[in-house]
């Protein structure tokens, strides 16, 4: 029989570069006597994703959520827009502040990102985008979105922000679609602090966005829109410029941890490990979220969630329940089924994977899952 952990084990632990490379940075910012307005770290910051995403066209925000909110608004939609029920809230959030209506379409089961071909029903005379999210990390279906996209003339736009380091085909994973957004907050893979970024194909966005960010001013006297304040400032451009030079080694720490979780997950019954996206696919492993088939497995997956908590690990039910299905968003009408998308969201469980965890604690973690389902 397994023990409990001694310590308690979450889903994810923030990574923190050693304190010696900040603190040295740190006298930098000091240095300058600037810590916010486009200062000196989050230029360094910002040349350094842009030689990462081999484009210009991208600007940083204080948070992903906004960087959301704001790339919408540069976009001056309306109307209907349809958008995934398996995410995190802020990407539906994202909409209601720009006053656009979610349509929520259903997943495919695989890797649980829009289904192209329910997309493609749901376009009304109304829709005008389509908010798609690589969930986990996971490409959405880039070619059949963009072909939809192409054919009904409607925006097309990414939550990546669980994405950042995913490439496919060679090609960087917010270069696909109208823009992308990503999370560079603190649970995230790749972080400052908080933050958020959009790469956007349209070179136009740049001077919008960087208007909408502060406040609308386009200079000391004119404000020529009604902006928000969404800057990023230095420590946490300092902080993302740190984690950045760590980011391959983060991956790949995940990479064989995840190949771990995958060989002895694979071995209970009743139990899906992560898919793998194809080989043509850089991929980031983000999350490690696994399926629970009762049946099989002898006990739900909210059971197993309770009773891993008993030897002190805290899983997540990332994503249920669904955003249609919360208070907010209950009396939106959803015209398709969602079928496949409640399903996973009954059986998801996300498990820990983070730069400190170790193979030990991976192996320990998967016999407690195989004991549970063996002694149920
Ligand atoms: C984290 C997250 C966001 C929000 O990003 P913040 O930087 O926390 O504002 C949006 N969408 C998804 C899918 C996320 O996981």
């Amino acid at each position: 029989m397994e023990k409990p952990f001694e310590e308690p084990l979450y889903v994810t632990r923030p990574f923190l570069p050693p304190i010696d490379q900040f603190t040295e940075g740190l006298k930098d910012i000091w240095e300058s006597q600037w810590l916010t307005n486009n200062g000196p770290m989050l230029q360094k910051f910002e040349k350094e994703l842009a030689k990462i995403h081999q484009t210009e066209n991208i600007s940083v925000f204080s948070n992903g959520t906004l960087a959301l909110q704001l790339g919408l608004q540069a976009l001056e939609l309306t109307g209907e827009v349809i958008t995934t029920p398996f995410t995190f809230v802020a990407t539906t959030h994202a909409l209601f502040w720009n006053k656009l209506r979610p349509v929520f379409c259903d997943i495919e089961a695989d890797h649980y990102t829009l289904d192209p071909e329910k997309v493609e029903k749901a376009i009304t005379p109304w829709t005008t985008a389509i908010l798609a999210v690589h969930v986990f990390g996971y490409p959405c279906k880039l070619k059949e979105l963009e072909h939809i996209a192409r054919k009904h003339n409607l925006k097309l736009i990414y939550d990546a922000a669980h994405a950042f380091g995913v490439e496919v085909d060679g090609q960087p994973i917010g270069t696909f679609g109208d823009f992308s957004m990503f999370s560079f907050h603190a649970t995230k893979l790749f972080h400052a602090l908080e933050g958020g970024m959009l790469v956007f194909n349209e070179p136009a966005y740049k001077t919008t966005l960087k208007y909408l960010k502060n406040f609308g001013f386009k200079n000391e006297t004119e404000v020529v829109m009604p902006g928000t304040n969404a800057k990023m400032n230095e420590l946490q451009a300092l902080m993302g410029l740190t984690v950045l030079g760590y980011l391959d080694q983060i991956i790949e720490k995940r990479r064989q941890l995840t190949e771990v979780y995958c060989e002895k997950l694979s071995k209970i019954d009743g139990i899906t490990p992560p898919r793998i996206p194809d080989k043509n696919v850089r991929y980031n492993y983000s999350y490690l979220a696994i399926e629970i088939d009762e049946p099989l497995f002898g006990i739900s997956r909210d059971a197993l969630y309770e009773k891993l908590k008993e030897f002190n690990i805290y899983s997540r039910r990332y994503f249920y329940p669904l955003i249609s299905d919360l208070a907010c968003y209950r009396a939106v009408p959803v015209d398709d089924d969602l079928t496949v998308a409640r399903d996973v969201a009954s059986r998801i469980l996300t498990l820990p994977i983070y730069n400190e965890l170790t193979v030990a604690e991976v192996i320990k973690v998967c016999s407690i899952i195989a004991e549970i389902g063996s002694s149920k």
